[in-house]
């Protein structure tokens, strides 16, 4: 398979760099070091009309496809991954808009969205109920027109940033899966607030904290695919965040290799570059064919979804299985090649061995997806 990028990519992906270089670069540290919210890097991001990339020009979106979304996420994410995941988080949140809003509530909110006027935030995980949401508490009571919402939401990404959620609640009392639905809920409605804010090991610039719906009135126009279609909604926005966490996977490793390459190169030790060691030369050849690998197994996932039929997109979850791993394992050797330095937060290393740490916790946990992709190859899938 060719993955070479065509002359519409290579602009795109060169678009994106000089983003990143001006606007990301400079401020990817103290958005890690003081918890700041990548306002500056989106600004830019919206300037350029990236943030609806997949969204149709029709709801004021580029109209791309999943591809060129990847190549941008890779790339934000070689220089910041708060900027990155806060960027896919808003297209994960436009797919599904787009997948299942109706259509008023996607002419009002998805070129606010796609032109980055407004940001959007993903609310599924409860504390009782974190990799397997289908046990998700918050309630949506029937009132006719609406719903009264109630439930407390944790590690929300974007959570005080944001201005619209899309929710996942039980929207009648039975316990299985076709009694979730999504809600977009807007940041104005009476009873939603905020409650802590977590510090975390990593990703410290996604403004990653609890949501609070306190008998929020809710129209039912803003269902976001039919009551009880959660499963179809996230059959549909999930290959957007799987590809997505695999791309800032992808992009995270590729500076760590990079970063290592120089350093052995410029570090001298007894006289000696560092590169001269035979085991840092061990080190740099596996970093760089794990970097190869996933790129590879990204870029294969992505052509894949292009064309791939509705249901559980297998191909994205394994290229997120494989990438969130290998990024870790990467970081992690760049690590022990950079010695005491990569350790010190004088370096970018330790921050992309955190900022890595993360991602295989979130769109799709490792073990329950890895069940999920073993149960599907051995065909024990529910049709
Ligand atoms: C960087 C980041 C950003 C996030 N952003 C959001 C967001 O925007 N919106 C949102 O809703 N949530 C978000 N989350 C939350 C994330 O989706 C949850 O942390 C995740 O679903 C896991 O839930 P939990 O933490 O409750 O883990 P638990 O459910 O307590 O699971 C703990 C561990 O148990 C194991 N485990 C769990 N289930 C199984 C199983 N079936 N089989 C085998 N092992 C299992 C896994 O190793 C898992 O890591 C974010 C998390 C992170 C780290």
């Amino acid at each position: 398979m060719d993955f070479s990028f065509n002359e519409e990519q290579k602009m795109l992906q060169s678009q994106v760099q000089e983003i990143a270089l001006m606007d990301v670069s400079p401020r990817a540290s103290d958005i890690d070091s003081y918890t700041l919210f990548p306002w500056e890097g989106l600004k830019a991001l919206s300037e350029a009309d990236l943030m609806g990339m997949m969204v149709p020009p029709a709801y004021g979106g580029a109209g791309s496809d999943i591809v060129s979304f990847i190549i941008a996420t890779q790339e934000l994410a070689r220089y910041c991954a708060n900027t990155a995941l806060v960027f896919v988080t808003q297209h994960f949140c436009e797919a599904g808009l787009l997948a299942g809003g109706q259509e008023e509530m996607k002419k009002k909110w998805l070129p606010m969205l796609a032109s980055g006027e407004k940001i959007a935030a993903f609310a599924a995980t409860e504390a009782d109920c974190g990799s397997n949401v289908l046990a998700a508490q918050s309630t949506a009571q029937d009132q006719g027109n609406s719903y009264t919402v109630n439930g407390t939401k944790v590690y929300i990404t974007a959570a005080d940033d944001a201005e619209l959620y899309l929710v996942v609640v039980r929207s009648n009392p039975a316990q299985g899966p076709q009694s979730l639905s999504i809600l977009a809920i807007e940041k104005e409605t009476l009873g939603l607030s905020f409650g802590r804010k977590y510090i975390r090991m990593g990703l410290n610039g996604s403004s990653n904290g609890e949501v609070i719906l306190n008998n929020c009135q809710v129209p039912k126009i803003n269902l976001v695919g039919p009551e009880g279609g959660y499963m179809a909604m996230f059959g549909a926005m999930s290959g957007v965040g799987l590809l997505g966490a695999s791309a800032i996977s992808v992009g995270l490793a590729q500076t760590a290799l990079a970063e290592s390459i120089s350093y052995g190169k410029q570090r001298i030790v007894a006289g000696q570059p560092l590169g001269n060691y035979q085991a840092v030369q061990f080190m740099v050849s596996e970093m760089s064919a794990l970097v190869d690998a996933g790129r590879a197994a990204l870029y294969q996932a992505g052509a894949a979804h292009l064309s791939a039929p509705p249901g559980p997109p297998l191909h994205a979850m394994k290229a997120k299985l494989f990438t969130t791993d290998m990024a870790i394992k990467v970081t992690d050797l760049a690590l022990q090649m950079h010695g005491g330095a990569g350790y010190t937060k004088e370096l970018v290393i330790e921050r992309l061995h955190r900022d890595a740490r993360g991602l295989t916790l979130h769109f799709g946990v490792t073990e329950p997806l890895k069940e999920l992709v073993g149960k599907a190859l051995m065909g024990l899938m529910p049709g």
